[in-house]
């Protein structure tokens, strides 16, 4: 019966960034509860992922699932043309409240691919309403990863986003290298350079800088100075250029502040928020902008933004959002992500001596051990999964990122697994390789 459904799912079903028939591992799992993932053979996984910057809380919350069986006594879903309900009011007004002061107006997604093809719509509708119509690309720093949609994608890492594949259709923005000072440096000013250039020589035609601030999350787990963010965001306003700050993977506290622009002071013009979001339960993303742009937008014709998707401001998200946000803050999270943060940092630091790592960093509660070389996925999965923990790495990297609500000693157990794969991953392992395949 088990068996039956798993040999289905390498016929049928896709899975991230995999194939149909590529012999991947994939574990199936039985329920989910704390930090902990069963899987249906019984085994359980203490959770190094966060189902990917999600569950902050754990799974299977009380409060959580109280929010959605409350929400499901009243509706599931409405479509949001023309109706609205409390949920979507509410949430909006928490979020304001929540963000930096300037922005003022939500527009909710249901992904965040989404939310950024959103904020990058917004920013062109702003210029087109000003009458710059000339002003449609987009300039971002390379190792960025903003989504799977195409617009989302076309200002994703150029390499690691296979740009080449899809040259034909993806719209053709501008790079330029991502900062090298590393959090904490306290002056970035080299590292700005090439993005003074790029806008000294094109705002004309760029929208707005899009970025991750602070933490480069899937296009590479980099931590750049708040310097070079500050930077930017004044770098933006002298050539009149919008500053959209793709918040998605590093929202609700995960740096170690509530958004990671509080690292730098500073205020985009748009933002992006989702995972986290609802605390891993159900999807929604948000893009929320200033006064400045939703008049400007409503002002000019069409006087429409022009999106609206079918499951927006679903009910039921909204409602664990709300549930979720009110969680975080009544928790002592900022003292859990930084406890966390000292965990990471003892528990990964064997793993600096080891010939074939390059480089350990932690920033509040993410962890990352980067190696010389590609780690072979097939087989290193499984070797998390024998010593109990769900750690997922990619490329040349492994890395953390707990539920806020993990205790010490499973904490340890997640870092004491990482140092234990990656020093059984020597050359001599045949695991790593020069060239790995994104996963
Ligand atoms: C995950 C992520 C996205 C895309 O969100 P999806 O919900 O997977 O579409 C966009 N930006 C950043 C920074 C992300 O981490």
């Amino acid at each position: 019966m088990h068996k039956d459904w798993i040999a289905a799912d390498s016929d049928h079903v896709w899975h991230p960034y995999s194939a149909i028939g590529a012999d991947f591992p994939v574990f199936p799992v039985q329920s989910a509860h704390g930090v902990r993932l069963r899987l249906a053979d019984g085994r359980e996984l203490i959770d190094g992922m966060s189902s990917w910057w999600c569950a902050i809380h754990g799974y299977n919350h009380p409060k959580l699932n109280r929010a959605v069986e409350e929400q499901l006594a009243d509706m599931a879903h409405v479509m949001f043309g023309g109706l609205t309900h409390r949920p979507a009011v509410e949430l909006a007004q928490r979020l304001v409240a929540l963000t930096p002061e300037p922005l003022q107006t939500v527009f909710f997604a249901d992904s965040g691919s989404v939310a950024v093809e959103v904020a990058m719509k917004m920013a062109i509708q702003y210029w087109a309403a000003k009458g710059e119509t000339g002003k449609q690309r987009f300039l971002t720093i390379r190792h960025g990863y903003h989504g799977d949609t195409l617009g989302a994608m076309s200002v994703c890492d150029p390499v690691t986003g296979m740009h080449s594949l899809f040259s034909a259709t993806l719209p053709q923005q501008v790079f330029v290298a991502a900062p090298e000072c590393p959090f904490g440096s306290p002056s970035c000013e080299d590292d700005s350079q090439a993005m003074a250039a790029a806008l000294q020589e094109q705002a004309g035609k760029i929208a707005a800088v899009i970025l991750e601030p602070i933490v480069q999350g899937a296009g590479g787990m980099r931590f750049y100075s708040a310097d070079y963010l500050r930077r930017v965001r004044s770098l933006c306003d002298q050539h009149g250029v919008l500053l959209i700050a793709d918040e998605i993977a590093t929202g609700f506290g995960r740096t170690g502040k509530l958004f990671a622009c509080e690292h730098a002071g500073i205020a985009p013009d748009i933002l992006c928020l989702g995972k986290a979001l609802t605390g891993g339960y159900l999807t929604l993303a948000a893009t929320l902008t200033t006064r400045d742009v939703s008049h400007t937008i409503a002002c000019e014709a069409p006087g429409l933004f022009m999106h609206g998707p079918t499951f927006m401001a679903n009910p039921l998200a909204c409602a664990t959002a709300l549930a979720s946000i009110q969680l975080l803050l009544e928790s002592p999270w900022q003292a859990r992500v930084q406890h966390i943060e000292h965990g990471l940092r003892n528990g990964l630091e064997p793993c600096r001596e080891l010939d074939h790592v390059s480089d350990v960093r932690v920033l509040g509660a993410i962890g990352v051990v980067e190696l010389t070389l590609a780690l072979d996925m097939k087989s290193v999965q499984p070797m998390f999964v024998e010593r109990g923990v769900w750690v997922r790495p990619f490329g040349r990297l492994v890395y953390l990122m707990p539920p806020f609500v993990i205790d010490d000693e499973d904490l340890l157990t997640l870092t004491d697994a990482v140092v234990s794969v990656v020093r059984s991953l020597n050359q001599a392992s045949g695991r790593l390789s020069p060239a790995g395949r994104v996963q």
